[in-house]
């Protein structure tokens, strides 16, 4: 059910989708949430890590779509506190709707129908703001506030949806899943030149890399 990429970092394989939990420094944080149905799988793959689902103490979103914030209604009534990019966070609160004018935004307002806004804390995150070890840099373009996560101290980074993993490699994020592509290749090129190397990384969709992480982002980057 999780599957151990290095110290302290575990996969999810939700069948499509990733999420992640690490052990932050004694800290358990869960990267992304999966789909409305997960919940169940995430609290398994935490007991099968050792931990509770109680033991969550802050769940980081890399960004508002349904298949990444679904599974956030599992961990109500527990102390976690959920962190995602400004400009989504709103959208995760269900204080405004995603736009019509954008095909993306459409698609992401049909699906809204299907996730309730969490009962627990929301806090949006700027671009360079860290929590625990992770610093979030801003990587619009699959939605506007959407961050990847890295981790000097762990090697890891937690990349969202900014790009997928297809055939062994990285590919941008397609323009039908993207609120703008011409961001999506902005916000890869400015991630490889402003984050620390890491190992470990995890796409939101693909298989992860234990290795290499950093130098795989980097070739996509002079692909594009
Ligand atoms: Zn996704």
């Amino acid at each position: 059910m999780v599957q151990s990429l290095g110290d302290d970092v575990w996969w999810y394989d939700l069948t499509g989708v990733n999420a992640a939990l690490v052990d932050d420094g004694g800290t358990l944080t869960l990267i992304d949430t999966g789909m409305p149905w997960h919940g169940d799988r995430l609290i398994a793959g935490l007991i099968e890590a050792g931990f509770e689902r109680r033991d969550v103490e802050r769940i980081l979103l890399t960004h508002y779509d349904m298949d990444h914030v679904g599974g956030l209604s599992a961990f109500e009534r527990t102390d976690a506190t959920v962190y995602v990019g400004a400009a989504d966070a709103t959208l995760v609160a269900g204080d405004r709707s995603p736009p019509l004018g954008n095909h993306k935004g459409a698609f992401q307002r049909l699906s809204s129908a299907l996730v309730d806004p969490p009962e627990l804390p929301i806090e949006p995150l700027s671009d360079g703001e860290t929590v625990g070890s992770f610093t979030a840099y801003h990587t619009p373009g699959h939605t506007p506030g959407h961050v990847s996560y890295v981790s000097e101290s762990l090697s890891a980074a937690l990349l969202g949806d900014v790009v997928r993993e297809k055939g062994g490699q990285f590919h941008p994020s397609p323009w039908y899943l993207s609120y703008d592509t011409c961001d999506v290749r902005r916000s890869i090129t400015s991630l490889v030149e402003r984050a620390p190397p890491f190992e470990i990384a995890v796409p939101g969709h693909g298989t992860p890399f234990e290795r290499g992480g950093s130098d795989r982002l980097a070739d996509l980057a002079a692909r594009l």
